[in-house]
């Protein structure tokens, strides 16, 4: 079916939408793509709708290619799974919640680990079940604290996510080779510009995690990555470390400062020795907020201790005193520290408290225990490593570590030359969970000895709303969108001008013969508007081919023009559908 102009629900706007601050927002909106209807929640028009639906297209094709099975979930979930693995209290403030009306508690889901293993748990029992992977394309909802961008960033969004359940990490490692080769398929055909880097897990939890940004300098991401092909969010980068200073080498100041070994005894020590608490001494089990100290003991178990000031971001030694609470969170609640996304994170290794300066307060660290080296941000005057905690300045709200962390021009961490630093858009992000959720909900299958295995996953997410915005950004000018092919509303743009009725005749009939021969048409069919604003809508809309019939038709010519280059052919008419099928 031939979409035309005359009729198709679409308003295109000259200005921008006063909210709109990135390019995709504004040209989406004004091409007549999306319409906002609550902050961070958008309803697709027409075109925007089968852009959207091109995207999905092309990612389930490729997930299908690697043999997932397409399923789907509800978006309106139970609070228990989650209750089970932690996440309704872990996910804080993100987390749509609702009561139904027995008043029982009620989510929707902002990811699906939970209700996949639940599922898989319901229906295998047995290795020969196993390789598995299920994914859907589904409604997601996160409570963003900044929606913006439009729907680069919803708070209603359309997310592919999958989910392999393997019997062990060996055969799990081809699940995650299958998906990060299906990624490259999806984000090649998607025509986005795009880089592999190494990532945290965030709130998913789990180790081993890539992510694939756009670039773009409106993206939130930053990454940096070096000429000889490291790449990484500096979320997770591991900032390279200056030489270590065995701690029983280290200079005098330091040994007078600090206790020789970081134990859990030595640092509830140091902690009663510098920070004396009013009501009681310190005991490993305190919990405050905002500043963190991971333990270690020497059989490898880690402990955490967190100190800090509740509801007080200056931390000063006299207010530490005074306005400790003597609260021991037992079992751990939301605003625990087990919950702080820098712990989840594993980004807090041991240390040990030293003074405080200006701004925060500032850790010695032993680069022997340190759990991985990122946050060990140099050596102080005495040569000791230090680790800077500054009250809300290390790290953003949602637990993101600033761009400062790693400097432009620092070496990488492997050695291939100087890092740059470039931003992103978060396209998509593939990990290994581990056992995390298998364990918490009791996935088990009996291997070939008859003995219960705990099954291993992996959890893969693709931006599909995202990716309608991603694109525009990587792909538009000042004229307006500029689709790439795959994912265009329609391949021709077929604009008829002036008043002559020969011309729709001519042209009618041409958007019917494409249509035939399988090239799908947007035809600007509309009477009594100019020529002039039909170029510029169909430049807006973003159409890649535009072909324009016209006064020409009088020498039976039509124009064909190419919207990323701006090039123009005249080609006979007669020849048009071969020259564009
Ligand atoms: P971000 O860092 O941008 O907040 P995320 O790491 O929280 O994303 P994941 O949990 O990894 O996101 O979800 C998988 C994919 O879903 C992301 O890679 C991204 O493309 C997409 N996505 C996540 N949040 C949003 C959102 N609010 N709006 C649109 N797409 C999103
Ligand atoms: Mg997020
Ligand atoms: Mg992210
Ligand atoms: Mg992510």
């Amino acid at each position: 079916m031939v979409m035309r102009m005359s009729t198709l629900f679409l308003r295109t706007l000259r200005e921008d939408p006063v909210d709109a601050e990135v390019v995709s927002h504004k040209l989406l909106v004004r091409a007549g793509y999306v319409r906002r209807a609550a902050p961070g929640i958008y309803s697709w028009l027409p075109l925007g709708y089968r852009v959207l639906r091109k995207v999905e297209q092309i990612v389930r094709e490729e997930m299908d290619a690697i043999g997932a099975q397409e399923v789907h979930f509800p978006a309106l979930l139970p609070r228990e799974p989650y209750e089970a693995t932690n996440r309704w209290t872990e996910y804080g403030p993100n987390l749509f919640r609702v009561k139904d009306r027995k008043e029982g508690d009620y989510l929707l889901g902002p990811t699906h680990e939970e209700m996949f293993t639940l599922l898989v748990k319901d229906l295998y029992s047995s290795y020969k079940d196993l390789p598995l992977s299920l994914y859907q394309i589904q409604t997601k909802y996160r409570d963003e604290q900044r929606p913006r961008a439009g729907i680069l960033r919803g708070r209603e969004f359309v997310m592919k996510d999958s989910y392999s359940f393997d019997i062990s990490d060996e055969a799990f490692k081809a699940s995650y080779d299958a998906h990060r080769a299906a990624y490259i398929k999806i984000f090649d055909r998607l025509g986005l510009d795009y880089v592999i880097v190494a990532a945290m897990s965030g709130a998913m939890g789990g180790s081993a995690s890539e992510e694939f940004l756009a670039n773009a300098a409106s993206g939130e991401d930053t990454y940096v990555r070096s000429p000889g092909g490291y790449a990484a969010n500096v979320e997770a980068v591991v900032t390279p470390v200056p030489p270590p200073v065995p701690y029983d080498d280290a200079p005098e100041a330091h040994v007078e400062d600090t206790p020789d070994t970081p134990t859990i005894e030595t640092l509830v020590g140091h902690l009663n020795e510098r920070f004396p608490r009013v009501d009681r001494p310190w005991s490993a089990a305190d919990t405050l907020k905002n500043v963190l100290v991971m333990l270690r003991h020497p059989d490898g178990t880690r402990e955490p201790l967190a100190i800090g000031v509740p509801g007080d971001r200056e931390i000063d030694e006299k207010r530490l005193t005074a306005q400790v609470e003597p609260a021991t969170v037992e079992p751990f609640g939301d605003d625990d520290f087990r919950a702080h996304p820098l712990l989840a994170k594993g980004y807090i290794g041991p240390g040990v408290l030293g003074e405080k300066n200006a701004s925060g307060i500032r850790f010695l660290v032993d680069p022997r225990v340190v759990d991985g080296t990122r946050w060990v941000t140099g050596a102080d005057q005495a040569g000791r490593h230090v680790l800077d905690l500054v009250a809300g300045r290390d790290f953003t709200p949602d637990g993101t570590i600033e761009a400062a962390e790693v400097r432009a021009g620092d070496p990488a961490p492997d050695g291939s030359g100087p890092l740059e630093l470039a931003r992103g858009i978060e396209m998509g992000h593939i990990f290994q969970l581990g056992r995390k959720y298998s364990e918490a909900l009791g996935l088990q299958v009996l291997d070939e000895n008859g003995k219960l295995v705990t099954v291993t996953m992996g959890s893969y997410g693709v931006g599909v709303s995202r990716a309608v915005a991603a694109i525009v950004e990587n792909s538009h000018d000042e004229q307006g969108i500029v689709w790439p092919r795959e994912v265009s509303p329609a391949d021709v743009h077929l604009v008829a001008t002036g008043k002559d009725e020969a011309v729709f005749a001519a042209a009618g009939e041409l958007a019917d013969e494409l249509e035939r021969s399988g090239v799908t048409v947007l035809y600007d069919d509309r009477r009594g508007v100019s020529p002039g604003v039909k170029f510029k809508d169909s430049e807006l809309v973003g159409v890649p081919t535009i072909v324009v019939v016209g006064r020409g038709l009088a020498d039976g010519l039509v124009e064909v023009k190419d919207r990323r280059t701006g090039e123009r052919t005249e080609i006979p008419l007669a020849e048009a559908v071969g020259h564009l099928r």
